[in-house]
Parts: C-alpha cells; structure tokens; sequence
C-alpha cells in the first residue's frame, strides 16, 4: 500500500471490517437485521464504557461536538453553575456550549501541558457551589490527560453532576463510568473508537436521566432533546421499530462492527495495548531529543504524543514526513500552536503503526537538515515493545 498512514488524533485509519459496511447497500432504518444491528450496537456502547445496565447509551447522527451539545442542553438549565476544568482548546469548547444554554461557567484553567489535579478541584469546589463539573479526559490540544476517576469522586462530593468529554479518550484510555461515577461520557465515532467521522456517542447515568426529567426549563435545542431521542434508543434496544430522525445507517451498522472487535479485544487488553504504543512513541521522541507539551509524562495521555519541535525545525517538516509515510497533525492550542506537532496512536494502531510513524518522524527531521542517527527513534520505540 503506498499511501501514507493517517497517524492525527482522529480520524484514524479504520479496519478493513469497519470499512466494509460503509460500502453495503443501505438498509431501511426500520429493516428488522438493522434493528438488531442498532440494539447490539447500543448494548455494546455501554459495554465498552463500563457503564451500568441502567445507564443509556444515545447513538446520534453528528460529530463530537453534537455529543457535547447534546450532554449540555439536556443537563443544562439557565442558571446553573458549572465548573470547567480546562485542560485546553476543547474544555474551553465545552465552556462555551454550556454558556451558550445559559450556564454561569467558571474556569478552572490549567497552563498549556499541566494538568488539574482532584486537589484543585476540590478546593475550586469547597469555595462556591455547582450543579455541574465538566472534563475533557484527554485535551487533544495539549495532549494532557485528566485523573477522571479522582476529579469525578471530588465533583461527587460536592453533588455536582459530571459531564467528561471522552472524544479523544474513549475506548483507549481508561474508562469505567459506573465505577467511577461518570454521569455523562460522550464521544465521537472517528477517533478510537474506530469508524468514520459521524457519529456522537453519549451514555448518561441515572443520575443525569433524572436530573433532566426534572428540568423546569425546556432543553435549548430541539435535535438533541432527550425527550425525542430517549424513547428511540429505548425502542431499538428493545428490537422495535422506531423513528424520530433517520439515523446514519452505514455508520451505525460500521460502528457495530468496531465495538464488536473493541470488545473482542477486551477493554483491559485495550487500555494496556493504548498505553504500551504510547510509551513506545514517547520513547522514540525523547531518543530524537525533543521535549513535550506535556509537562510530566503521569499526566500524559495515551492516545496521542505531543512533540515540541526542535530547534531550527518547523511544521513545514509535517510535508516531509508525509512524504515518508505518515500523516501527522500540527499543533492547536492557540497560545503554542506553532511550537508541536501531535502523532495520534488510538484506536486499531498498531505496532508497525507506531514503527512507520517514528521512521517517518526521523526521515524528516533529517530532511529539514536537524541531524538524527538513523534508527535511533526505531530502537528506543522497538526496547519498550518487546
Ligand atoms: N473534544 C475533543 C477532546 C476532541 O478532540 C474533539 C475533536 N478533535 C472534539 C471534542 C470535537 O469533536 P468533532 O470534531 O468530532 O466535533
């Protein structure tokens, strides 16, 4: 194959399994082998978010941001104050939805490459009260990665609902919502998850059903309303049909397909394989001497790696390495975009995908004239994967 891989955090490059019902003939939304498809697809949704059986899983047609629309305008009442633990571009994102429906939105910021810390929240917490705490698991942005099972048990104690941005988290990093408490995860079907862009996947808890079957206000939009989506979900779980908006039939029906191989992996087999090609990248980087956004590796995430470019060396070289066989994204925080690049691992990576990145990376540093040993990258990367 001679096309480059797409190695950006999201989209990722599919399986060819995935890949395959994208070009199957379009069944009717209400077609009893689609039916079946949808209710598998939802069942596995909570399965690979280790969610309770009483948590629900919504299935939509849209990108991440939808997802994080959706969680917003359903749990969000005018009013209500929420707390954004900003780790970067998109919990500043997230802040602005929920100011949009009408939340009194405080920022609890962290430096580009820190972290929050649940001690931070907590005193955040302790000073004014909130009805809701919002995180961003993994900033893709600064590739920093939150202590959501610890932010979420301080928000807890201060009764505020949780919502987690898992867009570029989610089946990779670790994830056990109904240990963990989460009240909504949300995702987006193209990082690794595992099929194309389309699809905003969200599962609520209990906690968060009921807090918005008690609103007094109306739910701000009308596409995302729980109220129409909520008996849909419900019915194809229950193998009946339904129809509110036609949904995205071939990436339902892909979806299922990559929540089947995510499952048959096995999530822990999935957090491990996340974290054992990170580590390998991370070690190439540092073996290339470049440093990274993140500013301590224990709060570096697993699903992408963040280089700062060394000295002389600027995102023109991304060309170069696409010439030798990776795609990878630029930088984009606004306060350090032209400092790093960003080298996605999620989803259905591999070994050899991390190999061809980091030779990639090499060959075009040496290109733009930074002197690098051949295989020095290689070497690091192959020590951790053996
Ligand atoms: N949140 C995070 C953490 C993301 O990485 C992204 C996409 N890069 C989004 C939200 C928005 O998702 P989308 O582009 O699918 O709307």
């Amino acid at each position: 194959m001679s096309r480059p891989r797409l190695m950006i955090p999201g989209p990722i490059e599919f399986t060819d399994e995935v890949m395959a019902e994208m070009s199957k003939p379009t069944p009717s939304h209400v077609d009893p082998a689609f039916i079946e498809i949808f209710g598998q697809a939802l069942e596995d949704l909570r399965s690979a978010f280790l969610a309770g059986p009483d948590y629900q899983p919504f299935i939509l047609a849209g990108s991440g941001t939808l997802a994080m629309d959706c969680a917003v305008t359903n749990l969000v009442e005018p009013g209500d104050r929420a707390l954004v633990v900003d780790t970067g571009y998109f919990s500043q994102r997230m802040a602005d939805i929920v100011r949009r429906y009408g939340g009194d939105v405080t920022l609890l910021s962290a430096a580009p490459g820190e972290t929050i810390t649940p001690e931070q929240l907590r005193a955040a917490l302790a000073e004014n009260a909130y009805d809701l705490v919002t995180i961003t698991h993994v900033d893709t942005s600064t590739g920093v990665l939150t202590d959501v099972r610890g932010l979420t048990a301080a928000a807890k104690e201060h009764d505020a609902l949780v919502i987690v941005d898992g867009v570029c988290a989610a089946a990779a990093e670790e994830m056990r919502q109904a240990e963990w408490g989460v009240d909504v995860y949300l995702t987006a079907s193209q990082k690794a998850i595992g099929t194309p862009p389309g699809l905003g996947l969200l599962v609520a808890s209990p906690r968060a059903l009921a807090k918005w079957r008690g609103r007094s206000a109306p739910v701000g939009s009308y596409y995302s309303d729980w109220g129409y989506w909520l008996p849909i979900m419900q019915a194809y779980e229950a193998r009946k049909p339904s129809y509110f908006g036609t949904p995205a039939v071939n990436l339902v029906m892909a979806l299922a397909v990559s929540l089947r191989q995510i499952l048959d992996e096995g999530m822990e087999n999935v957090f491990v394989r996340h974290v054992l090609l990170s580590n390998a990248v991370k070690a190439g980087v540092e073996a290339l001497g470049m440093s990274q956004v993140p500013t301590d590796m224990a709060h570096a995430a697993h699903t992408l790696t963040c280089p700062r470019y060394p000295e002389g060396v600027d995102a023109s070289f991304l060309k170069m390495v696409r010439a030798n066989g990776a795609i990878l994204a630029g930088g984009l925080h606004p306060a350090i975009k032209g400092e790093y690049f960003r080298i996605g691992h999620m989803g259905a990576a591999s070994r050899a995908d991390v190999l061809t990145a980091l030779g990639a990376v090499e060959a075009g540093l040496r290109a733009a004239g930074y002197p690098v040993e051949p295989g020095v990258a290689l070497a690091a990367a192959q020590a951790v994967l053996s």
